[in-house]
Order: structure tokens, then sequence, then C-alpha cells
């Protein structure tokens, strides 16, 4: 078990606690995992009429979506260019569309239900080589001539002293679109919504097994659930729980601090016009201020089953390259958490048989597109497959030497460009 030193945790409400599965229940769909993919779909499909049982091994928000930086982007992992020149510029176009509804579908679910996560706009992209201004820039003209997108604005080394104090940057794309929230609330949100709408979640289940066939039956240590659907909603953390989906991401732990709160000096000093923000290394920085004005910076990851052992010290030499100034500012809480990337960085969704779906790989995309995956999945169950397909049907490939090799060439292959941001 993951240990959590997390400031989400202690600045969220209680959460509701939900009992565990016993017995031998029913329903039209069961989902394992309850993240933002499984409460998202489960919520989406019971708003369709479904009855749906949600399983967490754990507790909701155990997962990536309890722990990760807030940041909910537009547009998909992978940037335009590289959507238009592998996929084809319609489909390319289909994913920017997806994309920019993804954020959309955040920000309605948060008004329809009425949760309350900190909600803020606007994220700026952080050069940190001169050399990738102009491709930021160029991305600018891109998405505005060719996606009529007005809401990203290239900002000049000189004017980023109107956003931060920080003399590491180059210059940035301030992208309006883009919202920031405090993960854990929002996903506490969704949980509620979800069962204010029927369905049912248990935790401390862990879905040890499942059967095939019209009919499914999943089991856990003390129960089981017999559905026509099965969902798998485990990204990350899924384990040896579907082999035939496994070998296609590569789990990552990545790591985040908090900060005591700051000064209002030192408030203005991080994010003067409290945008998130992020930069162009391959290991990306990323940060923003909580609502009691907190540094929340994300910075570092690493390639093995477990965390480092100081957390806090491990992130604060990337947050200290950024901000000299907070060297003698107290770190409160340091914390990580799994996510899965997959080999293209686009998400992995898929069925298998008639009947058995799974949706994972959103390759720290996940905010906005694993809430989304839940509206897709939801239209796919109920037959309408245009858009869930757009995606299942993206060219895909296993990580090279499958689940028991993928490490050391991956590693190796991270660690290298983790280096060069380095030099
Ligand atoms: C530190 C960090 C920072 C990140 N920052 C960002 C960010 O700023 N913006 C962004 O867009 N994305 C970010 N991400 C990625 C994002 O958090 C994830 O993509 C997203 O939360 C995935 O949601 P999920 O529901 O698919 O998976 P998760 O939230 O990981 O949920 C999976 C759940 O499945 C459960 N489970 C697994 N196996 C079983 C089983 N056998 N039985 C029952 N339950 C099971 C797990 O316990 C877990 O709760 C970050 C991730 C991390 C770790």
């Amino acid at each position: 078990m993951q240990e959590v030193n997390s400031y989400y945790a202690d600045s969220a409400a209680s959460p509701l606690a939900y009992p565990p599965l016993q017995g031998d229940q029913r329903a039209d769909i069961c989902i394992v995992g309850a993240g933002y993919t499984g409460l998202s779909s489960a919520l989406h499909l019971a708003e369709r009429g479904y009855s749906v049982i949600v399983i967490e091994a754990e507790s909701v928000g155990f997962g990536a979506s309890g722990r990760n930086g807030g940041h909910v982007g537009i547009g998909q992992r992978k940037d335009q260019y590289y959507l238009e020149k592998q996929f084809g510029k319609d489909i390319a176009r289909g994913l920017w569309d997806m994309g920019l509804e993804a954020v959309d579908t955040v920000k309605q679910l948060i008004e329809k239900h009425h949760i309350d996560c900190d909600l803020k706009q606007g994220i700026l992209h952080l050069a940190h080589r001169s050399k990738y201004c102009s491709e930021l820039e160029e991305e600018v003209e891109h998405l505005r001539h060719h996606y009529q997108f007005d809401q990203m604005e290239y900002i000049e080394t000189a004017a980023l002293a109107n956003f931060l104090d920080s003399q590491a940057y180059y210059g940035a794309q301030w992208d309006k679109a883009s919202l920031h929230l405090h993960p854990l609330k929002y996903l506490q949100g969704l949980a509620k919504a979800a069962s204010k709408a029927g369905v049912t979640v248990y935790e401390q289940s862990r879905v040890l097994s499942y059967s095939e066939g019209s009919s499914i039956r999943v089991a856990t240590a003390d129960g089981t659930v017999t559905a026509s659907e099965l969902v798998l909603a485990c990204n990350g953390y899924i384990e040896k729980l579907e082999p035939r989906i496994n070998g296609y991401i590569m789990p990552i732990n990545n790591f985040v601090l908090a900060t005591e709160p700051l000064s209002d000096e030192l408030a203005e000093a991080v994010s003067a016009q409290d945008t998130a923000m992020q930069d162009t290394r391959f290991v990306i920085n990323y940060w923003k201020l909580s609502a009691d004005n907190r540094l929340i910076f994300g910075g570092g990851e690493n390639y093995r089953r477990g965390f480092p052992s100081d957390i806090k010290g491990f992130v604060r030499q990337y947050m200290l390259q950024i901000y000299p100034q907070l060297e003698n500012t107290r770190i409160d809480y340091g914390w990580g958490g799994t996510l899965a990337i997959t080999l293209n960085r686009m998400p992995h969704f898929g069925r298998l048989g008639d009947n058995i779906w799974y949706l994972q790989g959103y390759s720290g995309h996940g905010v906005p597109t694993a809430t989304f995956a839940g509206k897709l999945i939801a239209e796919a169950i109920s037959g309408k497959l245009e858009r869930f397909d757009l995606i299942s049907n993206l060219p895909t490939r296993k990580f090279p030497g499958g689940t028991l090799l993928r490490w050391p060439g991956m590693v190796a292959g991270m660690l290298y460009f983790a280096l060069r941001d380095r030099i």
C-alpha cells in the first residue's frame, strides 16, 4: 500500500465511507476502480438508466485521481502536429474537439453537481530552453489558423514577470481555456453525484478475478457481482488483473509537495495571476497555488515499485531550481502516485470480447481525459460507438518485452530523456 502524506487528503472534507462488497450482488454494469474513470463512467451510465456497481480495492481517491496536480489541460497529451502526422488531419481534428469537450465536461459536472473544488482558469506552459520558444509561438499560430482556437497567447521573456518571479524560463504559452482544481475534492464530488444517481460503491474490496461470457461474475475475497458488462478502470494500479491489456501501459510514479501557506509576497512571486504552470521538460515540473496559498509543486518521477524515502526532499530540489526564494519555506507535505503511460502517449481504450471494456493509459493527462472516458463508455455501452472507437482504433503497440521485460529498455529510455532535461 502506498503511503499518502497529502495536502489534498487533509484539506478535503472527510470522505464518505462506502462498505466492502459482501455476498452476491447484481447490476447491469460492474466497474472496477473508483478514480475519475470509474466514477465518471458510473455517473454517466446511471444517468442513462443502467444499474451500476463500482468496486474499489482501497478507497475513493486512493489512486492517481486523489493525488495528482489538478491541471485540466485542453488537447491531448501529444500536440496537434504529432496527431496530424500520425493519424491524419481528420482524426487529429476529432481528437482536438474531444480534448476541448473533455475540459468542458469537467466544468459542466462541477457546475451541475455543485462540486466545491477550488476551480480556476488558465495554465502557463513555460519554455525551459530558449530553443523551445519559437515552437511554442508557432503552435499558438497553428492552433489559431487550423483549429480556430483563439484562447492561447504567446508570452515573451520580458512579459513573464507578469506571471512569475523566476529566471528559469524564456517564454510561454498562456492557455486561457485550461483549468485547474483540487483533484480529490473533485473526485469526491463525482462519487457523491454517482451515489445520488443510484450507483452503489464498495471500498476495501479488491477484485481478484472474473468469469467471461454473456453474464460476467466478478469476485472479491468476500463477495461477487454478476453483471452484463464489465468496465476495467484501474489504470496504473491494474497489476495482474488483466494480462491481455497490461503490456500496453507502463506504470510510473510521480511526486508532489505542498509548502506551508505562503506570504502574499511569495504567493505573488510564484503565480501572480493564480494560473497553474508547467514546463517543457521531459519530466515535467508543474505547480499551482492552493486555496490557502500553498505551493503545490510536482516534479520528479521514478520507474520502480517503491517511492523515495524522502519525497519532500526529492521534489524540493526541482522547486528550488525555479524558485530559489523558497529556500527557507517549510515543506508540509510530500506524496506520490502511480499513473499509466502508453508508448505513443495516447489513451488506450478497447473491448475484450463483447462486454469487457477497458479505459487506461492517459499518460499524465487524465483529469480531463479520464473524466471524458466516462462519457464515451456510456455512449458506447448504449450502442453509440463512433467516438469511443475514434480512440480505440488508434494504432497502438505493446511495450517491447511485454510486462516482464518492458522495464529495462523503457527505464533506460526514460532516464536518458530525464537526463537530457538536466544538461
Ligand atoms: C502525481 C501525479 C500527478 C498527476 N498530475 C496530473 C495533472 O495535473 N493533470 C492530469 O490531467 N493528470 C495528472 N495525472 C494523471 C491522472 O491523475 C490520472 O491519469 C487519472 O487520475 C487516472 O484516473 P483513473 O480513474 O483511470 O485511475 P486511478 O485514479 O489511478 O484509479 C484507479 C483505481 O483502481 C483501483 N483498482 C486497481 N486494481 C483494482 C482491483 N483489482 N480491484 C478494485 N480496484 C482496483 C485502484 O485502487 C485505484 O483507486 C497525475 C498523476 C499523478 C500520479
